[in-house]
């Protein structure tokens, strides 16, 4: 049995049982080979359902929010980042949760995670994340590269796609509004029709929403069920976000986040009382 998965299912039992937590967020075994799922675990003798393998895709920090117990949390690279997040936005406080980090069992999938260990932890599970890859952003890159009508094209044909059932929002942890601007009736910021131009609006909010503080998860993607691309429009919010703010999201606790600050001597002419954007 591999050890990683041992020390996580010893601490996290000793935590429960020892009244520290009232439950462990981790993995458990799927009913599918290579995926397994997201558990809540409240009892010591259950950790032994814990699982921690290549199957284990899902951004866990997605269900700290709504979380009301005091909560252990199993976290890979990412989870870790989308827990800064939540921390920085206040939307989670730090002593209503112990993080249990380890590295992140996945070695495909995610090209271009350069952060596969966890930033913040609580305690850390030993052992060796898998091989961080360079991420040169070549897949936006060469995205740019195209004409702007075979971007319009590529764009329209992924959107059209789309069925609205949200699942990509409700999978990512930075999603966590209480009020969607999907669903607000007063006023109706978009329309609920799968037709293109309410789905483009629906995209490019979420994706303007999420810019600054997308950790690139890919939870978004992996739970959509039409397979729509949704990571290219993501990660060229990370490079544009990355290359005008030298920021990348999650990476260290209480950093202001880009876009949820106003600076007075911001340069751009528009802050400045008029002339040309
Ligand atoms: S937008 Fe997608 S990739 Fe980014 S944090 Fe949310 S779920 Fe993860
Ligand atoms: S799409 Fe925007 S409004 Fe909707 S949950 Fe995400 S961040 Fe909130
Ligand atoms: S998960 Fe896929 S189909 Fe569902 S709203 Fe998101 S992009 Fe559309």
């Amino acid at each position: 049995m591999d050890k990683i998965i041992l020390e996580i299912r010893d601490k996290a039992q000793e935590l429960l049982e020892t009244g520290q937590v009232e439950v462990v967020i981790g993995f458990t075994a799927g009913t599918l080979p290579g995926k397994s799922t997201p558990c809540f675990i409240t009892r010591g003798e259950d950790c032994e359902l814990l699982v921690w393998d290549e199957g284990c895709k899902n951004n866990l920090a997605n269900y700290l929010v709504k979380e009301k117990r005091k909560a252990a949390i199993i976290v890979k690279g990412c989870d870790s980042r989308s827990l800064v997040n939540l921390l920085t936005e206040n939307q989670l406080s730090r002593d209503r949760v112990v993080i249990l980090g380890a590295p992140c069992p996945l070695t495909e999938g995610c090209e271009g995670c350069q952060i596969k260990s966890p930033v913040i932890y609580d305690y850390l599970v030993s052992g060796k994340a898998g091989k961080t890859g360079e991420d040169d952003f070549h897949d936006v890159k060469t995205f740019a590269r195209l004409s702007p009508q075979e971007r319009k094209e590529y764009f329209y044909k992924e959107v059209s796609k789309c069925i609205r059932c949200y699942a990509c929002r409700n999978a990512c942890p930075a999603c966590y509004c209480r009020e969607c601007f999907v669903e607000n009736n007063l006023p109706q910021w978009v329309g609920k029709s799968t037709q293109l131009a309410d789905n483009l609006i629906f995209h490019l909010t979420r994706a303007l929403h999420v810019a600054g503080r997308c950790v690139d998860c890919g939870a978004c993607q992996r739970a959509c069920p039409m397979g729509v691309d949704l990571r290219i429009l993501n990660r060229k919010m990370l490079l544009e976000v990355k290359e005008l703010y030298q920021f990348e999201a999650g990476l260290k606790e209480e950093q202001e986040l880009p876009l949820n600050t106003y600076d007075p001597g911001d340069p751009e002419p528009f802050l400045a009382g008029g002339g040309e954007a």
